[in-house]
């Protein structure tokens, strides 16, 4: 028997995510952001539950190719752009649409040998000092690209830096509008957090990520069930040993944990080498056969463990669900786990550890 650790990746709440992100921006067209393997979800795996979208939107040219191998022709969309002037070819060959967001990029376009056009997708820097063109240079990045024989249509594109906080976008819009005010093209700003949030915002197309995968982008101001998102990633282990413990023992490296009462623990087939956070302190929750509990002492590499005291039933093989939906279907939102581990729902999906199994229901 392989150990017992599994993670379920969900298709129909992958399609359920969507469908609500829509739901709130029914005009605007989604990319499905699919980048660092679909959220640690497996672009293959997630494919299914995320072929409704409009679009594909990525970093690397590799998962491209596998989207394409998928059999998926419609659009996807490089969101850095490409990295060297090779990657433009790849670009005709796959025909993906492509961020510039740096004027070398329009350099590489220029030198780029091809018959066929392409699509890009212009970035500004709106305040997020991360990639783009300042809104001052904007215009001029756009005159230039718009000379090039190898560029198509040109799309306008920012990214937000506080689209979940109490900052917001208005700032960002109107630096974005006011520099584009009358230049041609399709636009594209929001993310997860401004499409739930900031739905007027949205245009002509929002960038969907991690409200896809069923965390919320702006936990714990709303948890995840307010925006009526499902969990996609289910991590479920099961309890290898039980120890009943007397007042005074410790549980686990550095004996963190002292028992001041009589208490079960079950110790449960995860630890940090599987993706659970080893910062997640005692206290953080579980569900054990779909009832709720917590952790006790220091997480490890291979195992954890879990209080069982007030779980009678509870006993050797008992499912404990780390994150997602335990298998009975209540629910454990990751981004309450996250939150102990003082981190975010994207962290943990992203970091599932390649020796876990997945499967997909
Ligand atoms: C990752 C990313 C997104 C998606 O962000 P979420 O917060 O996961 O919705 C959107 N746009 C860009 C440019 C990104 O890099």
């Amino acid at each position: 028997m392989p150990r017992p650790i599994q993670a379920t990746i969900h298709s129909q709440a992958l399609r359920h995510n969507l469908q609500a992100a829509r739901n709130r921006v029914p005009d605007a067209r989604a990319w499905a952001v699919v980048k660092a393997n679909a959220y640690g979800h497996g672009i293959e795996r997630a494919f299914d539950g995320l072929r409704g979208a409009d679009g594909f939107a990525l970093l690397d040219l590799d998962e491209a190719q596998r989207l394409r191998a998928l059999g998926w022709r419609g659009p996807i969309l490089l969101l850095e752009g490409v990295f060297e002037l090779r990657d433009l070819e790849i670009c005709s060959r796959l025909d993906l649409w492509h961020a510039v967001h740096k004027e070398a990029q329009i350099d590489m376009l220029a030198a780029h040998k091809t018959n066929v056009p392409q699509r890009v997708f212009l970035k500004m820097n709106s305040g997020m000092n991360r990639l783009g063109f300042r809104p001052d240079h904007f215009r001029a990045a756009w005159t230039r690209l718009n000379a090039l024989p190898q560029v198509d249509e040109i799309s306008l594109m920012t990214h937000f830096s506080d689209a979940d906080g109490a900052v917001g976008v208005a700032a960002q819009v109107a630096a974005f509008e006011a520099a584009c005010a009358d230049l041609p093209g399709e636009r594209c700003i929001s993310n997860s957090a401004a499409t739930l949030r900031h739905p007027h915002c949205a245009n002509d197309w929002v960038r969907i990520g991690i409200a896809l995968y069923g965390s919320a982008p702006d936990h714990p101001e709303h948890p995840a069930s307010h925006w009526g998102l499902q969990p996609t990633m289910s991590l479920r282990a099961q309890v290898i040993a039980v120890q009943d413990l007397l007042p005074g023992d410790t549980v686990g490296y550095g004996s963190s944990f002292v028992a001041h009462k009589p208490m079960r623990i079950g110790v449960v087939a995860c630890g940090y080498a599987d993706g659970y956070p080893r910062t997640c302190p005692t206290g953080t929750p579980v569900l054990v056969d779909g009832a709720r509990s917590h952790t006790v002492g220091r997480v490890s590499m291979d195992m954890l463990a879990v209080d069982l005291t007030g779980l009678p039933h509870a006993s050797l093989g008992s499912e404990v669900t780390l994150w997602g939906a335990a298998s009975s279907g209540e629910v454990l939102c990751i981004d309450e786990v996250a939150a102990h581990a003082q981190t975010l729902g994207y962290e943990l999906m992203c970091a599932l550890a390649q020796r876990v199994p997945v499967v997909a229901d």
